[in-house]
């Protein structure tokens, strides 16, 4: 927290993929209820996005903590994520988000650098990506499950992506949509803007170190020329 829009010398904006360039979360939360329920195990949409940007077992093992008391076991959490990424695949693609490519096409227009840092591992995701949002994103500038050893919360996606950019935290601005990917890039010393897409309360963002919060990309949009203008030629 505290960090300023005037103090930074933008080069790059670094985006989460999940609830930022796709609508997806409400596939991956009626993924998980499906599969807990299936188990006789008690698990919310809400509890879902509180969530998001954890690993499958670190989800599976918290909830056989609070629900049975006991931890889940490897076979445990393997079969059931198994499960859940089945449901979620048999689910339809999700969409675009909604006006995210305006968002892209303006800070392209503006020369700045575009990341993706995603804790996903989808291996054909540079095609599915180049195929949604032709010309914006490239291999070189993209950090995912493969690159990190810790994923979100920890800072070490949203590091390792300003190492491959050469940039410096003050040098970029963050675009994520769940309290643990805020925290990460926050931890991680960059300015973090919040677009609230789903149903989570504002709070649970902003506590989690949200220098600026927006509701829809929309939004995020109709604000950017006032970024792009209080950062731009400062040094
Ligand atoms: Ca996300």
């Amino acid at each position: 927290m505290g960090r300023n829009l005037e103090d930074i010398d933008l080069k790059a904006f670094l985006f989460d993929m999940d609830g930022v360039l796709y609508d997806s979360m409400p596939n991956h939360a009626k993924a998980w209820v499906h599969a807990f329920k299936s188990l006789g195990l008690e698990f919310t949409d809400y509890d879902v996005y509180m969530r998001e940007g954890m690993t499958g077992s670190s989800t599976i093992s918290e909830v056989f903590a609070s629900q049975l008391g006991r931890t889940a076991t490897e076979e445990e959490c393997q079969r059931i994520y198994k499960f859940k990424s089945q449901c979620f695949e048999n689910l339809p693609q999700p969409p675009k988000m909604k006006d995210v490519e305006k968002v892209l096409s303006a800070i392209q227009a503006a020369q700045k650098e575009i990341f993706l840092v995603t804790g996903s591992g989808q291996l054909s995701l540079i095609d599915k990506l180049n195929h949604s949002f032709p010309g914006v994103f490239a291999r070189e500038r993209m950090v995912t499950a493969y690159d990190v050893k810790k994923g979100k919360p920890d800072p070490e996606p949203y590091l390792i992506g300003l190492k491959k950019g050469g940039l410096r935290p003050e040098q970029a601005i963050v675009v994520e949509n769940a309290p643990l990917g805020v925290r990460s890039a926050s931890s991680a010393g960059i300015f973090t803007i919040a677009v609230n897409t789903g149903i989570l309360r504002d709070e649970e963002l902003l506590k989690n170190g949200a220098d600026l919060l927006y509701h829809s990309m929309e939004e995020l949009y109709l604000d950017l020329p006032r970024i792009l203008g209080v950062t731009k030629n400062l040094r």
